[in-house]
């Protein structure tokens, strides 16, 4: 059996003349992604969809790949065809059309819904095929209406339509759209870099941006030190890498918080967290200045602990130039684990793990101060962008692309400190 996987675009009529570029950016995510899984199949283009036609694979494969690209930025349904091949005797006598509405006749059994509605749409591409549109959508509907539960047409607003298209080289019978998350391609937006701990908000509120159009690149504080060797198989890692399947092309940076707990002098009861999240940005946005990153992003909540009330934001807020975004601020917790879990990051994310934020304040405040803060940064850390760099220089760099890894990077501090391990 052949398929055509046809994919349907998100969004692009709100984008007038950047149309042509957000088509382009697609179309060069989806090759990438089918490179990342192998796959070398050519993408067509019709109008307002992109055609892949899959080679040599199960059915079941191809149902992996469509859910996976359900996920991928930028389309707003995909839909499963079933291929048949057809000559020039097709047409020249009356055409047989039992194998495809046997096809169509399985997709409307498998699609089954007691009191839902259906009609069928025929695009007859081919005009030397001799019977109109609208004769074949009536002889197919009553096949489906004879041959299985379905019971009610509704030409205007069917709750599922069956689908038929001929060609000249070839009819396709499909039905089954697979709602996918609509959202732009990656790379049209903007480059930002995703503050990643290990919990279930940061890893989501990163593919938020990328689904808005964002290339993502993440940043990770670990407690300790880790090892070149440690870190593909390390949880935050694996989390990126899933995310990348999405987003395409995403550098983690792990940058150890060792310098930050020494550099405090005193016990700072309540400013712990707030004092490290702002280190956490801050460091950050030093590492992006090279990078043309327009934005941080956190995986805040309003209100879920303590360091994320309005007055903690704005705290965070004051201590970087570059803007903090939150796409999850709003969001309810269950929203925020359905979400991950579709991501399939569920697993990988509620896997057990040292949660910094945690480690530092049993009771952390929650209504700190820019000027509050700052008179403890510059008491206890007077050369902070010292602190900055070492902990920048101590960093180790891992770049995935679409599932795999790209490139792992590690610098000659983080060597040295290894090293002496
Ligand atoms: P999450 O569920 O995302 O892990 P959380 O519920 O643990 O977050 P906090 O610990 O308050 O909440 O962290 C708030 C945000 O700060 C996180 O969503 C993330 O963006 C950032 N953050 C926290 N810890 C780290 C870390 N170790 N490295 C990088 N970013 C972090
Ligand atoms: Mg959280």
């Amino acid at each position: 059996m052949r398929y055509r996987i046809s994919i349907f675009f998100a969004e692009l009529s709100l984008k007038g003349a950047n149309k042509k570029l957000f088509i382009k950016r697609l179309r060069q995510n989806l090759k990438r992604k089918l490179k990342a899984k192998h796959y070398d199949w050519p993408l067509k283009q019709v109008y307002d969809r992109i055609f892949i036609e899959p080679i040599d694979v199960a059915e079941d494969e191809v149902k992996v790949l469509i859910q996976e690209l359900c996920l991928l930025p930028g389309i707003s349904r995909i839909s499963l065809g079933y291929w048949f091949d057809i000559n020039e005797d097709f047409f020249a006598k009356k055409p047989d059309l039992d194998v495809v509405v046997e096809q169509l006749l399985k997709l409307a059994r498998d699609s089954y819904r007691q009191d839902a509605s259906f009609a069928v749409r025929v695009k007859r591409g081919e005009k030397r095929f001799p019977l109109t549109s609208s004769d074949t959508e009536k002889y197919i509907a009553t096949e489906i209406l004879k041959r299985t539960d379905w019971q009610k047409v509704n030409l205007k607003n069917p709750d599922q339509i069956f689908y038929l298209d001929i060609s000249s080289t070839g009819l396709v019978a499909y039905s089954n759209n697979y709602t996918a998350s609509g959202g732009l391609p990656v790379s049209t937006t903007g480059r930002v870099m995703v503050l990643m701990s290990g919990g279930f908000d940061s890893p989501t509120a990163a593919w938020l941006m990328a689904n808005r159009g964002c290339n993502i690149d993440c940043i990770h504080f670990s407690a300790s030190h880790i090892g070149p060797q440690q870190l593909k198989d390390y949880k935050v890692a694996r989390i990126v890498q899933i995310i990348s399947r999405y987003s395409g092309r995403v550098r983690l940076i792990v940058v150890p918080y060792t310098h930050f707990d020494m550099a405090l002098m005193a016990q700072n009861i309540g400013y712990d967290v707030m004092l490290f999240r702002r280190f956490m940005a801050r460091v950050a946005e030093q590492y992006t200045q090279d990078i043309n990153t327009q934005a941080l992003v956190t995986g805040d909540n309003l209100g879920q602990v303590a360091s994320q009330t309005l007055e903690n934001i704005t705290a965070l807020d004051q201590a970087v130039e570059v803007p903090i975004l939150r796409p999850l601020l709003t969001y309810n917790k269950q929203e925020i684990i359905e979400l991950n879990r579709q991501l399939g990051l569920y697993d990988a994310c509620r896997e057990p793990y040292k949660d910094c934020c945690a480690l530092i304040s049993s009771h952390p405040k929650t209504k700190t101060r820019d000027y509050i803060l700052s008179r403890i940064e510059e008491q206890q850390i007077p050369d902070y962008q010292d602190l900055i760099k070492q902990s920048l220089d101590d960093r180790l760099e891992i770049v995935y692309e679409f599932g795999h890894v790209l490139k792992m990077a590690v610098t000659q501090e983080t060597e040295k400190t290894c090293q002496s391990l």
